[in-house]
């Protein structure tokens, strides 16, 4: 049985003053509501510590967007694991299509990133998802193995547990597009098959897979209906509290 994860991509946005407030009003809103799935906020790296104080006593993950490749040095401008969990972050989304597309993270740095962050005992939400030309070209299934096997090199069996899989379309991505239900679901069922064989049955039946792209109040049940879909990853319909309300009382 595979709970519900619902995860908000904060990208770059709110302050750290906007990021306080937004996070008291999430806290509020599950004090007075009853979520029976797993909640994860993805604040920016200057609005974790912040927001780690306010959620510190509830149950919802605060997690990083992204994370460095090495520990600690010369890389300026990074943020190491280590840092992340010296502030009491144990979760990171890697491999996000706006990281692959703007900062050139190809499939080998995104596995480095994934296998340093297992070594440090974090867990991952690991992204793939086809551009629009893919999918129009027939390319989806041979992108999302590609990104699967690549991605998960080295990440042995047992290790497999702390770590999620979002099926994202990049064309669906903060374009108001939503893959259907039915494209969701083919693209998730793929990508657990594609688990599997790299895997066991087993792994694969206890991977949860996200859907994020355009999920909203108004999709998210249908989304949450389908057999591949366990949870979403939410961009821009998690940045108020009226939008994401709905989304992780879903189940209501
Ligand atoms: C995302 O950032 O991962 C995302 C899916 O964004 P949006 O929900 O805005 O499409």
């Amino acid at each position: 049985m595979r709970r519900a994860y619902i995860a908000g991509n904060w990208k770059m946005n709110h302050t750290p003053s906007e990021a306080k407030k937004f996070a008291s009003e999430l806290k509020r809103a599950l004090e007075e509501n009853k979520i029976d799935c797993r909640v994860m906020v993805a604040p920016s790296f200057v609005d974790l510590p912040y927001v780690i104080e306010v959620l510190k006593d509830t149950e919802i993950t605060v997690s990083a967007q992204n994370m460095a490749n090495h520990t600690s040095g010369a890389y300026t401008g990074e943020v190491s694991p280590i840092m992340l969990k010296d502030i009491g972050v144990y979760t990171t989304i890697l491999g996000h299509s706006e990281r692959r597309m703007y900062y050139s993270e190809t499939d080998e740095i995104i596995n480095s990133k994934v296998r340093l962050a297992l070594n440090e005992k974090m867990e991952v939400i690991l992204c793939i998802g086809e551009t629009l030309e893919e999918r129009e070209s027939g390319k989806l299934k041979e992108v999302l193995k590609r990104q699967i096997e690549k991605g998960l090199e080295g990440v042995k069996s047992d290790e497999m547990k702390a770590i999620t899989l979002a099926y994202e379309p990049v064309w669906a991505i903060g374009t108001g597009k939503t893959a259907s239900p039915e494209d969701a679901d083919e693209a998730q069922g793929y990508a657990r098959s594609v688990v599997e064989s790299l895997y066991s049955k087993d792994i694969a039946e206890n991977l949860i897979i996200q859907y994020g792209g355009s999920v909203k109040a108004s999709n998210v049940k249908a989304l949450m209906a389908k057999e591949n879909v366990d949870g979403a990853l939410v961009g821009g319909a998690s940045l108020t509290i009226d939008q994401f309300l709905p989304i992780i009382t879903f189940n209501k």
